[in-house]
């Protein structure tokens, strides 16, 4: 019987050994997890922190015992130290013993997700300062909102970073976002987009502070009790960071596993690494742009997700291909809805495109209809093709999943002047009767050669 050996019990590691075991039955799989938690999500950690989420096993998709029904043997507390991929085994550690095995592998796949980057900023060791990460710090911060917390500061205005304030500020916590870009959301939307997040964040009541380089956390008998930033001080008695996130690469590494030119491991279409029988992936490894062609390590769980399944595929005898991503993600904070894909103008700028960029300000549903909200759309077009590049999306209620018409427009490689009269749905409460994606896509047309 033939062993597949997982490293990393989440979204991908998941998804693959459940699809290699829909495909082959017979398989032996073994699952090396070193926290407590197996196929959790992590992307519910903002709402279990202000208590949309009641329970912290909810945010367990399936546990140990359900994947032991499906004869999958997940190990948790269990670390992978090392790979050897000439005798192809695992070196493992049992965590609560410290006792170390060696496993041996017909086929691996390398799963570990991502780890939070920490700059060193002093005072990051105190008592009250969290990463949103695992589960665990969900849980170590509900804990820290229970001592009732008279404010809190985010470092970091990323997506996570606004999702974190948005719990604190539903919870009646006064929060504060330092942000050391001039806006937020600055590694994924434009700046005219991230503006306007940040003020209409600030609107809702959150503070928001851009270009604000934090100098150091500082504290009271080893608790945290402000951070300073830029000649400011900000009173904190709970301070999160939100400061991104690297690939968990060098394991494979350090085994002799190629990395991509993003640190990620590279992957091919069918998530097979340089190492025989050794495939990867999710936010560990690389994915291609389908808009630049170029290698990005995008952490996203729906990427995390396909992939897995992609990977399982392969491993359990089958046959598919990862087709590349756009970069679609969505995000909230209070009633502002925020999405976007393909690239920004700077990236398609970047990545060598004649790229220019328009905007529409528009609203959810017809102007007459009582509850309709603003609605702002910027879209990313290639002036010499007219193909599609990005949009983005910041709106009231209704605003931000039109962000998947463009994605499917991008993935079929339609032209701006081709999805202007695309064939979408109208109702009042629903949009105008020119849909404002149509809209968009005029005005992107306009704005080619
Ligand atoms: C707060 C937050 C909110 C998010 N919100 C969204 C969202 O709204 N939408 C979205 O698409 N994505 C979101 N994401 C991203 C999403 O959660 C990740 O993309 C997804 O979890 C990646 O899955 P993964 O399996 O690749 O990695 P991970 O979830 O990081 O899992 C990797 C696992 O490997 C384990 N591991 C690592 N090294 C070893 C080792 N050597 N031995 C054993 N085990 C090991 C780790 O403990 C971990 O459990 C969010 C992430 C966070 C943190």
């Amino acid at each position: 019987m033939s062993r597949l050996v997982v490293i990393g019990g989440d979204a991908a590691g998941m998804s693959g050994a459940s699809q290699a075991r829909r495909l082959n039955p017979d398989l032996e799989i073994i699952v090396f997890e070193r926290t407590t938690w197996v196929s959790y999500a992590a992307c519910g950690i903002p709402y279990y922190v202000g208590e949309d989420v009641k329970e912290l096993r909810q945010l367990q998709a399936r546990t140990p015992e359900q994947f032991a029904r499906m004869n999958i043997d997940v190990r948790l507390r269990h670390e992978v130290m090392a790979i050897d991929t000439s005798t192809k085994t695992v070196a493992v550690r049992q965590l609560d013993d410290g006792s170390d095995a060696e496993f041996a592998y017909d086929l691996l796949l390398y799963a570990t997700g991502a780890r939070p980057i920490l700059p060193p900023i002093e005072g990051l060791d105190l008592d009250g300062v969290f990463q949103v990460r695992t589960l665990d710090d969900a849980a170590a911060v509900r804990s820290a909102i229970g001592r009732s917390p008279a404010s809190a500061v985010v470092i970091g205005g990323g997506y996570i970073g606004l999702e974190a304030a948005e719990s604190f500020h539903n919870l009646g916590i006064p929060v504060t976002v330092l942000e050391i870009a001039p806006t937020v959301l600055s590694r994924t939307m434009d700046p005219e987009m991230g503006e306007l997040v940040a003020e209409q964040v600030r609107e809702r009541g959150i503070s928001v502070h851009t270009d604000m380089r934090v100098d150091r956390i500082v504290g009271q008998d080893g608790r945290v009790s402000a951070v300073e930033a830029a000649g400011s001080v900000f009173p904190a008695d709970i301070v999160v960071l939100g400061l991104g996130s690297a690939p968990n690469s060098a394991l494979a590494k350090s085994s002799g596993i190629a990395i991509g030119p993003t640190g990620a491991v590279a992957v091919d279409d069918h998530q097979r690494t340089s190492a025989e029988d050794v495939y990867a992936a999710g936010d560990c490894t690389e994915s291609i742009n389908r808009i630049s062609g170029a290698p990005i390590n995008l952490q996203l769980g729906t990427v995390a997700n396909k992939q897995g399944r992609v990977a399982g595929t392969n491993l359990g005898g089958g046959d598919a291909s990862f087709p590349g991503v756009l970069a679609t993600a969505i995000t909230k904070v209070d009633d502002i809805e925020i999405s976007r894909t393909g690239l920004t103008l700077a990236e398609a700028d970047a990545a060598g495109f004649d790229a220019a960029a328009t905007g529409l300000r528009s609203s959810t549903g017809s102007h007459y209809w009582p509850r309709s909200s603003q609605m702002r759309i910027r879209t990313v077009v290639d002036r010499k093709t007219g193909k599609l590049l990005g949009a983005q999306i910041v709106g009231g209620p209704g605003a931000a999943k039109r962000i998947d018409t463009f994605a499917a427009a991008m993935w079929a490689g339609l032209t701006a002047a081709e999805l202007e009269y695309v064939d979408l749905a109208y109702s009042p409460p629903f949009s105008g009767v020119w849909e404002p994606v149509n809209i968009a896509a005029r005005k992107a047309a306009g704005a080619t050669e």
